[in-house]
């Protein structure tokens, strides 16, 4: 019987603990080396996070959770969430009037959904915990990797030495998976042994987290929200602003975008925060104390945001990077996440169809020619064989679409500090009126492929751009042209049963 493979993750953030997951049900034995203490202690702050932050959980990240095999565990997660419908945009004074974004919701149904990283963070740990092949180690931090030794060394922050620093041990593994975030050790360490390409950049740009508390309970114990719960809820600026995400206990998880210089200006002077919420974000002072504004912004960090790229992600059959750790980006389309836990879904899925592949190639003997030993053995080399494929496989087609989302987040950041083009307006809003009034018809902004499907990042954005083009023709054509204005007023004016005409000339041409 041959031994099972050992496969080793670092960090057991979101992406590294749905890994886990994911490797434990294929028959790995897995260990889990996570620098902090038990992520599940309320206490323990998570690297490079404030206490907790809310994340957007979207079509991409639930997949990736779908296909970890655990229903049960999905159906929990889906229950700790929030949906948030759309947007909701609060005005500037002196109207501070809402504006509501309804994004997919009213035209397809689909949403993001709110989530506590902490919260789904300790989801999967349990369902980790429950698993015979699975061993967890929090404290260890990873201090090197020789990946073609295949050997790692450990700090153990459980046990001191008697000069009391922590004890370093050693450990083998057959394949290493690094979700160790932004700043991941697993990276640095293999940058020795592959040649790999990595580019980072900070933006200027700090986040702060600040908290609305739950509102008055009802009768019934229930919880009740300031603002409401079903918005993504943002106060815009053109080079900072401040959102808001709602907790499933009535509060809300608020942060504050703002360049470096504007935390120096308020660092100087904190007692000048309630001031500056006033002017930019009208109404967050009805639900946030002057008192609490000015606590959390002394006490809470002010957070750098980091974006990067880099390829491969692997070396050999030993070891490959995921999540954060491959490509952290900045949060503006509320993809981090969701990419990292898509990583695990599709590295996977390439490890099993080239073990599956082999499996095929290397029949087992006949029992005449069956040596126990030779059997291991080759085993061995074959699951090695299959990880060096699905790695190089993995490697050689993931990083376009990771590029892209970080490109497309980065852009985000952009859109929302310049103008952009009237033609780039009216390209964007043409497409969100398209997308609303004729859905059937399969047009869809670049925002709902991105978030509400799985398909890759980059065909969304080769599909919305040839849209783009079309449309802009399109409209060129409607105002030169008034057969074709009138046409497209008729389609509009018996759109319905354009459609039904539409679905039926599709079934038609199908059955031919
Ligand atoms: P991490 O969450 O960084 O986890 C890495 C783990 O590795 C940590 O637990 C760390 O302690 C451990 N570790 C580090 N070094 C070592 C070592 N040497 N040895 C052992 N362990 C180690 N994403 C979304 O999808 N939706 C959102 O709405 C969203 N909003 C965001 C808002 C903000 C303000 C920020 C900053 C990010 C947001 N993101 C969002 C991005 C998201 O938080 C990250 O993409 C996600 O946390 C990455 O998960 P990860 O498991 O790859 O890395």
């Amino acid at each position: 019987m041959a031994r099972p493979q050992k496969m080793v993750i670092v960090g057991a953030g979101p992406v590294g603990s749905l890994a886990a997951l994911y490797a434990a049900q294929r028959g790995y034995q897995v260990e889990v080396y996570e620098l902090r203490p038990d992520l599940r202690d309320p206490r323990i702050i998570p690297l490079n996070f404030t206490k907790s932050i809310n994340l957007a959980l979207s079509e991409r990240g639930i997949n990736a959770i779908r296909h970890a095999g655990m229903p049960e565990l999905l159906q929990d997660i889906l229950g700790a969430c929030v949906p948030m419908r759309g947007r909701m945009i609060h005005g500037k004074k002196p109207s501070g009037a809402l504006y509501e974004v309804p994004q997919d919701f009213d035209v397809h149904g689909r949403c993001n959904l709110a989530m506590d990283r902490g919260a789904l963070n300790a989801r999967l740990l349990d369902a980790l915990e429950d698993l015979p092949n699975v061993e967890l180690f929090f404290n260890h931090k990873l201090t090197g990797a020789d990946f073609r030794k295949r050997k790692a060394w450990i700090e153990n922050r459980d046990r001191l030495s008697p000069s009391g620093r922590p004890r370093e041990m050693e450990i083998d593994f057959d394949i290493m998976l690094g979700a160790d975030g932004a700043h991941s050790a697993v990276r640095y360490h293999m940058m020795k042994f592959s040649r790999m390409d990595y580019q980072q950049e900070y933006i200027d740009t700090l986040w702060c987290e600040f908290r609305i508390e739950p509102g008055e309970a009802r009768t019934d114990g229930s919880e009740t929200w300031k603002i409401s719960p079903n918005h993504l809820h943002i106060w815009p600026g053109k080079d900072f602003m401040f959102i808001a995400i709602p907790s499933e206990d009535g509060s809300f998880t608020c942060t504050l975008f703002l360049p470096a210089s504007g935390f120096a200006t308020l660092e100087a002077d904190p007692s000048e925060v309630p001031n500056f919420f006033d002017v930019n974000f009208p109404g967050v002072r009805d639900h946030i104390s002057d008192a609490s504004l000015i606590e959390a912004f002394n006490t809470n960090p002010h957070l750098p945001l980091i974006s990067l790229k880099c390829k491969p992600y692997h070396f050999g059959s030993s070891g490959v990077i995921i999540g954060d750790a491959a490509h952290a980006m900045v949060p503006f389309y509320g993809q981090g996440m969701n990419t990292g836990m898509e990583d695990v879904r599709i590295l996977f899925s390439v490890l099993d169809k080239h073990t599956a592949q082999l499996a095929e190639t290397n029949k087992p003997l006949a029992e005449e020619e069956f040596d126990e030993e030779e059997e291991e053995s080759s085993v061995e080399a074959a699951a090695d064989q299959a990880h060096a494929q699905a790695l190089a496989e993995y490697s050689a087609t993931r990083w376009v679409d990771a590029y892209t989302i970080n490109d497309l987040a980065f852009q985000n950041y952009v859109e929302m500090r310049t103008s952009q083009s009237t033609t780039y307006k009216l390209r964007k809003s043409l497409e969100e009126f398209m997308s609303l009034h004729f859905p059937s018809f399969g047009w869809q902004t670049k925002y709902s492929l991105v978030v509400f499907s799985n398909r890759p990042y980059s065909e969304c954005v080769r599909r919305t751009d040839r849209q783009g083009r079309v449309l802009m023709r399109l409209f060129s054509g409607l105002v030169t042209s008034p057969f074709l204005a009138a046409g497209v007023y008729l389609a509009y004016s018996y759109r319905r049963p354009m459609k039904e005409l539409w679905h039926n000339a599709v079934a038609i041409w199908q059955m031919m």
